[in-house]
């Protein structure tokens, strides 16, 4: 007897399951239809949206010309005036970027004067470092791919030094309110919402979504600045460590956040034509 009524209630829930399992939720959103985007052919690729930044070829997304040498870029010497960081011309808020790097294949210096330059987000307030950082200690949150003085990578993905090696990096903007101060008076800043940057290094994630706490200088704590929505993207010429080269940059502008639409109407369950509305939610 036990037995049967265990089987009957067994027939029960799948039955129950069935039932269950031949209707689903909707949420009642509005979804607006994900634009279709073909992907690069090899990794790294540009897919077909992304804004091409340098492609070997011309620097006619920056403010200045670095030099080309074997279709790749590269600042000047050491001591050369025209050694400066360089900027795009597009101001960007949140992006996804990817750039290829090779440090300096013929090792001088060491720490953070060996291939040192970075990758910097809102007009050189936020930096993920580019350093060769392949058996060369430093102090960890200056290590390649860390949110300098902020975040070091969960691991060191570091190529050998001259060999191409990838960053990938989204990039989620601050919103900042901001009160301009009188004459001389300074403004005020409020963090509405942080930034966010997660890392990929030559395709491993080494930073995910850190919420970055401001600036990050060298010689002070991180804190937010006045800045606009849009920046320039800047790519360090730093004053030692070797002449970093880089190759295939290119940006997506990406939501500033996971933007969901209201509802256009009260969820309900869809069971074939007819739709079922769902109970009002528990009042939180
Ligand atoms: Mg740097």
């Amino acid at each position: 007897m036990f037995k049967n009524v265990t089987l009957f209630a067994l027939a029960a829930f799948i039955l129950t399951v069935g039932v269950v399992s031949a209707q689903d939720w909707r949420h009642g959103i509005p979804w607006q239809t994900p634009a279709v985007v073909t992907p690069g052919e090899r990794l790294g690729a540009p897919p077909s949206d992304a804004i091409i930044l340098f492609d070997g070829t011309d620097f006619s997304a920056w403010d200045r010309e670095w030099l080309i040498e074997g279709g790749a870029m590269v600042a000047p010497e050491r001591g050369n005036p025209a050694r400066r960081d360089i900027r795009t011309r597009q101001a960007f808020g949140s992006v996804q970027l990817h750039l290829e790097f090779a440090s300096p294949a013929e090792v001088t210096g060491g720490g953070q004067s060996r291939g040192n330059s970075g990758i910097f987000f809102g007009d050189n307030r936020y930096e993920v470092q580019i350093l060769d950082s392949f058996e060369n200690p430093t102090y960890y949150d200056g290590m390649c791919a860390s949110i300098y003085k902020q975040m070091p990578p969960f691991v060191n993905a570091s190529r050998r030094p001259g060999e191409w090696q990838t960053l990938d990096i989204i990039f989620n903007r601050p919103e900042l309110r901001i009160e301009r101060g009188a004459d001389g008076a300074r403004d005020v800043v409020y963090v509405i919402r942080p930034a966010y940057v997660t890392v990929f290094h030559n395709g491993v994630l080494v930073v995910n979504h850190f919420e970055l706490k401001g600036s990050t200088f060298f010689n002070r704590p991180p804190v937010y600045e006045a800045h606009e929505p849009k920046t320039p993207i800047l790519i360090q010429a730093h004053g030692s460590g070797g002449r970093v080269k880089f190759r295939n940059i290119w940006v997506r502008e990406i939501p500033d956040t996971n933007m969901i639409p209201e509802p256009n109407r009260p969820p309900f369950i869809q069971r074939g034509n007819e739709e079922i509305p769902l109970p009002p939610p528990n009042p939180r």
